[in-house]
């Protein structure tokens, strides 16, 4: 009953300031349109009323009391930036590198060779191979970007597919957990502030940003530029979450595996790991915690016997892991080695 009072009386302090703030506005406008230089002084005055709220004490002590968890979401986004790395830790051929010195008249300077230097995921070819690669993506790549269909691509590329799955998973739960926290301290913070410095505000209780960009995901490029580079094509592919489901299966499809290993093997893809998190019913298989004791808890799927040391991707090969005890496992392996 008490709470109930608590709440009514709370939400009724929201709408006063609600209804405060429009006939200010309001009035405020009146009186743009009667004496525009106001403009400036409304501005300035903001700004000097949010400097001085980050620094105030009541704003610190808010700070202060959620700083356990600020540590927390902060330590998942380092994580999350860690596994989109899975494609930069695969070692790829060094072909070197030349320097390119464009000695032709200025009228005759080709921009497009200077490009080049950009990145090794592009294939500079004909017309008809570019045009070929759009309708045929993953053979092209793996005949000019010297991807060998063999059972080792297939298991980089299915680690590939667990890391960046789980990374595109964890910046979703990463801002539902950041959101949940705002919304338990937003009854103390000017509604001001929310509505209108909601990012600064993120900033200054100390989360750091969450990066959405899908700009990781490998692109492979075939690119056709005339001679005279006056006309050019290019055609990109990306590989992202539903193109490596897709290049796992096609992999597996072109790859004679050894017999041994065809009749148990399956397939890191989505649905399995999905499946794997259905089955450990969505609780880690180490510390015992599951969604619903932290609803936005990243859970990832492990190797027991790791690949390293021979293990293979079968059913009862894999375990639901919390994103804590996937990492700290991770490091134990490597300290073996
Ligand atoms: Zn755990």
């Amino acid at each position: 009953m008490k709470k109930n009072s608590e709440e009514k009386i709370s939400l009724q302090n929201r709408k006063k300031e609600i209804i405060i703030l429009i006939i200010s506005i309001i009035a405020l406008l009146v009186f743009i349109c009667v004496f525009p230089p106001v403009i400036y002084i409304i501005v300035i005055g903001w700004f000097i009323y949010e400097y001085f709220y980050f620094k105030s004490d009541k704003f610190l002590k808010i700070k202060d009391s959620i700083k356990e968890n600020t540590k927390k979401c902060n330590e998942l986004n380092a994580h999350i930036e860690e596994l989109k790395k899975a494609y930069i830790n695969i070692k790829q051929i060094d072909y070197g590198q030349a320097n390119y010195v464009d000695n032709s008249k200025y009228n005759y300077k080709r921009p497009e060779l200077k490009r080049n230097k950009e990145t090794n995921n592009i294939y500079n070819c004909s017309l008809t191979v570019c045009k070929n690669a759009q309708n045929q993506p993953f053979k092209y790549i793996c005949k000019y970007f010297n991807i060998k269909p063999n059972e080792e691509t297939l298991e980089k590329f299915e680690n590939i597919l667990n890391d960046f799955s789980a990374a595109e998973q964890g910046k979703q739960l990463l801002k539902n957990e950041r959101d949940y926290i705002l919304k338990s301290i937003s009854e103390q913070i000017p509604l001001l502030i929310i509505k209108f410095r909601r990012n600064k505000l993120i900033k200054k209780l100390g989360f750091d940003k969450i990066d959405f960009s899908q700009l990781y995901f490998p692109k492979y490029t075939f690119r056709y530029v005339s001679a005279g580079g006056n006309s050019s094509m290019s055609c990109d592919i990306v590989f992202n979450i539903e193109n490596l489901d897709r290049f796992i299966n096609y992999l597996s499809e072109s790859i004679k595996f050894r017999k041994s290993v065809a009749g148990q093997r399956a397939l890191m893809t989505s649905s399995l790991r999905e499946k794997i998190k259905r089955r450990d019913n969505y609780t880690c298989q180490k510390c015992g915690l599951s969604i619903k004791d932290e609803p936005n808890l990243l859970l990832e799927i492990d190797h027991i016997i790791p690949l390293s040391k021979n293990g293979l991707t079968t059913e009862d090969n894999l375990q639901t892991l919390c994103w804590r005890c996937n990492r700290t496992k991770g490091s134990k392996i490597l300290v073996d080695k």
